[in-house]
């Protein structure tokens, strides 16, 4: 009794209330107190391999010393001020490094602390945009199984899916195509064209390269290019959601580089603080950024929010984009990669899968026993237990199950997970009966 009461993981279903879960039916959550490199500890002594870089977000390891440090170094200077009418090193600093990294013409940075902020900054932007050039248009062009964020502008403008059917009559309007996957290209710019007849679209928000919460499925990239230059043709601001696919960990530093059009508006998080702390920005090329400019107030972009530039926040991507510049971290990534396409030659097609990817740092495996329901289906369950049996942390899209380590992962870990995925490869194995 003594013991339970002290036992974190009760303490916690007493007073919290956690993402994506449903609180009646979950498993306790396990206690971590430390983590570092690739993994996590947990309070039972045990440790995780985390191959998903703790949602996405972890760039260069657990607790970096050098992010720790420069954190802290910050700390003890300037925590916070407010980002109305002041400014600050930190702040100027990143945005003078990032700025001629980014593809496009980026000339402007807006701050703010998650994915979903940065997308609704961008549609603010694109919004007040083609309003000052064609009046006012209400309609957001995305791709089917799109994944903007949370907030409800984020929320519209990933279309109506099955994480965000409970809100889909409070969405503003969208519209709908499929992603240029392979073997649906054809059907993905025919659905262009015809949403292209509609004369309302205000922006075209999507991810460059793949769908990541969507499955982890990559497009035919000169499809892409063909949509995007179709779509830049008829003067639709282009907003290219990078909050994933940025900071190299598809190879390239951002996935539009992967593409000839580039977009107009550029929105990162996650990585971007190497994973430390919430950050967030919104880069915009100079057209975007003077649609705004008039000598009144109300032109203004009207959008702000409490710790926008926070500086800590600021000293953790310049700390973190420090290492991501290295070129050891560059071999890094290329060893990551080249790894996984050693694996990825042996597996593929094998009877189990239906579909095995290696895009960069992230390996894609998808299993043969779709349920209709995807992301809800219990196979994921069996898949997460089959890995936190065997140490390691994953967090599969329903029967789609990626590998997305920080870029410090050894090879031994590495080889630990490739084992891990081996065996369900295996027969017998318990995830199919
Ligand atoms: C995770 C994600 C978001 C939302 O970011 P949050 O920080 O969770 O709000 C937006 N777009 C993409 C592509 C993402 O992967």
């Amino acid at each position: 009794m003594e013991r339970e009461r002290h036992c974190l993981a009760v303490r916690d279903q007493k007073t919290l209330w956690h993402p994506y879960t449903q609180m009646k039916t979950a498993n306790l959550p396990l206690p971590v107190v430390s983590a570092k490199g690739a993994k996590i500890h947990l309070e039972d002594q045990r440790s995780l391999i985390d191959a998903i870089s703790s949602w996405w977000v972890n760039l260069h390891g657990h607790a970096h010393p050098y992010i720790a440090e420069a954190i802290a170094k910050q700390a003890n200077k300037l925590e916070h001020v407010l980002f109305a009418g002041f400014t600050h090193e930190p702040a100027v600093s990143y945005a003078e490094r990032l700025l001629p990294k980014l593809p496009g013409s980026m000339t402007k940075v807006f701050y703010s602390d998650n994915g979903s902020t940065a997308v609704e900054s961008a549609l603010k932007m694109a919004i007040g945009h083609q309003r000052r050039r064609s009046g006012e248009k209400l309609r957001v062009l995305c791709f089917q199984n799109s994944f903007h964020g949370d907030t409800f502008g984020a929320m519209a403008s990933s279309g109506k899916n099955l994480f965000n059917k409970p809100f889909w009559s409070y969405l503003f309007r969208s519209t709908m195509i499929a992603p240029p996957l392979p073997g649906q290209e054809e059907k993905s710019f025919s659905m262009l064209q015809n949403a292209l007849l509609e004369d309302d679209i205000f922006a075209f928000i999507y991810e460059p390269a793949l769908l990541g919460a969507g499955g982890m499925k990559s497009y035919c990239l000169q499809a892409m290019n063909r949509m995007l230059s179709l779509i830049r043709k008829r003067d639709i601001t282009l907003i290219a959601d990078e909050v994933m696919t940025g900071f190299g960990r598809l190879g390239p530093l951002f996935a539009s580089e992967l593409m000839d059009v580039k977009p107009d508006i550029l929105c990162l998080s996650k990585g971007i603080s190497g994973g430390f702390l919430p950050f967030a920005l919104t880069a915009c090329n100079e057209s975007i950024y003077s649609s705004f400019l008039s000598d009144d107030l109300q032109d203004a972009l009207l959008h702000g929010h409490s710790y926008t530039a926070n500086p800590l926040g600021c000293a953790a991507a310049i700390a973190s984009l420090d290492l991501l510049l290295s070129p050891s971290c560059q071999q890094r990534r290329n060893h990551i990669r080249d790894r996984h396409r050693q694996f990825l030659k042996r597996w593929i097609g094998h009877a189990r899968i239906q579909r095995i990817e290696a895009l960069g740092t992230i390996l894609v495996l998808e299993y043969k026993e779709e349920s209709p329901l995807g992301y809800f289906s219990s196979f994921k369950e069996a898949l997460s237990s089959h890995f936190l049996d065997r140490g390691i942390l994953v967090r599969p899209l329903g029967s789609t199950l990626y590998i997305m380590p920080p870029y410090c992962i050894s090879d031994d870990e590495l080889d630990q997970i490739y084992s891990a995925i081996e065996e369900t490869m295996e027969s017998p194995c318990a995830l199919f009966p």
